[in-house]
This record gives structure tokens, sequence and C-alpha cells, in this order.
């Protein structure tokens, strides 16, 4: 029979949102934190990549992401992470800078008008202005990711929820699944932090199946992996293509490409994140057209790469009027919801770097409601006797389950060649 332990704050999902809760809330409140399998969180998959808020569409989103990137940039360097592992350069379209640019100064994001850095030509797009943006973030995620988890670990736990036993609108017990043993916790609070995950929570919850549906919106996001001793330590924004530089261990340089499509295959409410959306070769075939467009001897360059891809599910709330949080058109560009629970809060951050913002918000959200009751269960605690271990802590593009090709086979497998 298992132990039932009391505690002030239950955190669900360990990627960058319930790590860097833990760190707001802990030792001011009594914290444990559960996930069953950070190999799947959108925080080692993505870009390693932060705005300064450039891209936001509304005045204040655009200041919140500023601020949030000035604070990342003081948060790493404490931690002794590279937050400039290369300057940012974007290459906008006049349309799209018209309804943006006069935010900049608005919000205060440091930008300075310049051409395109070496190797881009940028006479191969369409019209368009380009820029630099001093207070974007490129940096290794996990490296990060490491830097904020490590000094939590002994309160991080695998596993997930089996049920909730629920009063009035109250959760009073939850009963874990930790390395496959069954405890019971009784928490105050019950924080879901599980990105995608979080409507498989709200539907264990017995939250109405509408809302769930309605609650997140997941997109396809497509990692176009090149890498090579000849990849230019250069990250650029080319209109409409991210082009985000890495360096990896073995010397070589890693550029993580992806294509914003017109139209993004938006899937509304429960998604698992465990089957990857598929491969669109389309998409991957426009990336190629789109670099070749500013690589004047784009097949040659290819051709020194091996290359490699994969697709992530890119997590979204919606905003207060229903579309989703992808334009940033919403003044706070990051999603709290209780769901007419009491000691119950759902948090989507929408992007990495505003974890932070939403675990200042949560923060206030758990003050207004309690007082610390309960102690810290210590390392002496024989209830979860292996704390903080078996987690993956790399980035997906680091992976050693990835196949990388030489450029002939992956462009005919693309269909790039016939
Ligand atoms: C391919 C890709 C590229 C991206 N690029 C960028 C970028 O360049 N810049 C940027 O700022 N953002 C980017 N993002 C978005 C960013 O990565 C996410 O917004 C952020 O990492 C979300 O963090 P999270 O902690 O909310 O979710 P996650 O990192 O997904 O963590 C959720 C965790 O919850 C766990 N979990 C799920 N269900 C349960 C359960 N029932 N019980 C216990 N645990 C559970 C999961 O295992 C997972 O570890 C990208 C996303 C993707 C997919």
């Amino acid at each position: 029979m298992s132990k039932t332990t009391p505690i002030d704050v239950l955190i669900l999902g360990g990627g960058i949102q319930g790590v860097t809760l833990m760190r707001e809330l802990i030792p001011e409140y009594s914290v444990i934190l559960v996930d069953d399998d950070l190999s799947n969180a959108e925080s080692l998959h993505f870009h390693g990549y932060f705005s300064s808020g450039w891209n936001a569409a509304n005045p204040r989103a655009a200041e919140i992401y500023r601020i949030a990137a000035q604070r990342w940039h003081q948060d790493l360097a404490n931690m002794r992470v590279n937050s400039r592992t290369t300057d940012f350069h974007a290459a906008l379209p006049l349309e799209f800078l018209s309804s943006i640019e006069g935010n900049w100064r608005g919000a205060g994001i440091p930008f300075e008008e310049v051409p395109l850095p070496q190797p881009f030509d940028a006479g191969g797009l369409p019209s368009h202005r380009s820029f630099r943006f001093a207070d974007d973030i490129v940096f290794d995620g996990a490296e990060a990711y490491r830097s904020v988890a490590d000094p939590l670990r002994q309160q991080i736990y695998r596993g997930r929820v089996a049920s909730f036993q629920c009063g009035d609108s109250v959760i009073e017990r939850t009963t874990l699944d930790v390395n496959g043993q069954a405890c019971e916790i009784v928490p105050e609070l019950v924080i879901s932090a599980c990105g995608a995950g979080n409507t498989t929570v709200l539907e264990q919850l017995g939250v109405d199946a509408a809302l769930v549906q309605n609650t997140q919106l997941v997109r396809p996001l497509h990692m176009l992996l090149a890498r090579g001793m000849e990849v230019p330590p250069v990250s650029a924004f080319l209109m409409d293509l991210i082009v985000m530089y890495h360096p990896l261990e073995t010397g070589e340089g890693l550029w993580i490409l992806t294509l914003n499509p017109e139209t993004p295959k938006i899937r509304a409410g429960i998604v698992d994140v465990r089957i990857p959306p598929e491969i669109e070769k389309d998409l991957v075939c426009a990336s190629f057209d789109r670099l070749s467009s500013v690589m004047g001897d784009f097949e040659r360059w290819a051709e020194d790469c091996d290359w490699s891809v994969y697709a992530g599910w890119k997590t979204d709330a919606p905003g207060p009027e229903g579309p989703p949080l992808i334009q940033l058109d919403y003044p706070t560009p990051y999603h709290l919801e209780d769901f007419g629970w009491q000691n119950f809060l759902a948090v989507w951050p929408n992007h990495w770097g505003l974890a932070v913002d939403a675990a200042n918000d949560t923060g206030k959200w758990v003050r207004a409601r309690l007082k610390s009751k309960h102690p810290q269960p210590g390392g002496e605690s024989d209830l979860f006797p292996h704390a903080g271990k078996g987690h993956m802590l790399q980035n997906k593009w680091q992976s050693e389950d990835l196949s990388w090709q030489p450029w002939e086979d992956f462009a005919q497998q693309m269909g790039y060649r016939n």
C-alpha cells in the first residue's frame, strides 16, 4: 500500500514551463513535478531561438517579448549559457513590415537596418527590407533547460496522473503512476504544464468535451537539418524561412531550416505527441527553393552537407477571440485557464521564452490562494525512490535516432530531383 503525501503544489509536465514554474514556487511552497516522457517535449524539439518581439502584431505583445528576451539574456548569462550563438537577421516583406514596424519603437525593440550577411544574396528575394535584431536570442535549448532543471531534480519524478479524485469543483486527491508505482498525492493546488498534453489532463478531469476540443490548437513544424563543415555561422529569417545555426560537438555546423507555410495545417483538441506529424515533401522542396534563391551556389554547398528532417507538434492556445495566438495579435501572448476548478490551472506558454511570464502570472494565482501548508518531501522520503532520474535531456536535433543522408539521396527522397 503506497503512502499518501500532502503537498502544496503538484505540477504536471516538466518542459520549460513546468521547470520555470518550479523555480518560481520553490522554496516558498512544497512542490512535486511529474513528467512521463521528456523526449516528446516541445522544449527539446525547438530551434533554440527567441525573438525580441519584432514579429508581434500587437504592441503590448511586442513589449512582453522584448522584456522576456532581455530577462532570458540575463538569466542565461547567470547560468553561463551563451545566448548569442549568432546574430539574428531578418529579411521582411514590405506588407508585413508596414503592420509591425511601428511597434518596434513603442516597445523599445533594438533594430538596425543592415544588408543580409554572407552567404545570403538578397537579390534573389522578392521586395523586402532587412534588419538585425540585437536582442534576439540564439542558444542551446537543452543546455538552458538543464541549467534551469538541474537544481530542482530532486523534486522531478518520472510519471503521470492515473486518476483524479474530485469533490465539488475541487481536486481532492491524485493518484500518480510513478515509475510503475501507484502514489497517492493530496495537493492543495494542481497545475497542468503539459504542453499539447494539457488536453488529455482536462479530459481526465472530466472537462466538457466541446471545451477540450476548442481549448488548444496544434500545427506541424518541420525541422529540415543540414550539417557539415561548410555550414555558415549565420541565423536569419528570409521572408518565410527560418535559418537557425548551432555549432555541433563534431566541429561541424548545423542549420535548422523551417518554412512557414501560407496556411498552417492546424488541428484542434487532443493530439498524441508520440505520433509525429507526417513529413510534407512539398514543404521541404519549397524550403530548398527559398534557400537556393538566396545562395548562388546552393547545390554545390548542399552536396557538402548531410541532411535529415523531423517534424514536431507546435502547441498554441487560442486567443480570447478564437483564432490562434500565432500572429501574436493579442496583448497577452500566453494563456492560463482554470476551467471552473477552484484548485486547478492549465498553462500554455505558446513560446519557449514566454514560460517565465506564464510562471510569474501562475505564481500570482498560487499566492492569491495559498500560504504554504506542507513541508517539501525530503531526499530521505521513500515515496519515489528514483527521483529525478531517467529523462533524456538533449535537443531532438542531437538525437542519435535521426537518420542522416547525403544530398543526392535526400533530395531524391524528398522529390526535389527526379
Ligand atoms: C518544432 C518546434 C519548433 C519550435 N520553435 C520555437 C522557437 O524557435 N522559439 C520558441 O520560443 N518556441 C518554439 N517552439 C515552441 C516552444 O518549444 C514551446 O512553446 C515550449 O517549449 C512549450 O513548453 P511547455 O513546457 O509548455 O511544453 P513541452 O515542452 O511540450 O512540455 C510538456 C511536457 O509535459 C509532459 N506531459 C504531457 N502529458 C503529461 C501527463 N499527462 N502527465 C505528465 N506529463 C505530461 C510531456 O512529456 C512534456 O515533457 C517550437 C516548438 C516546436 C514543436
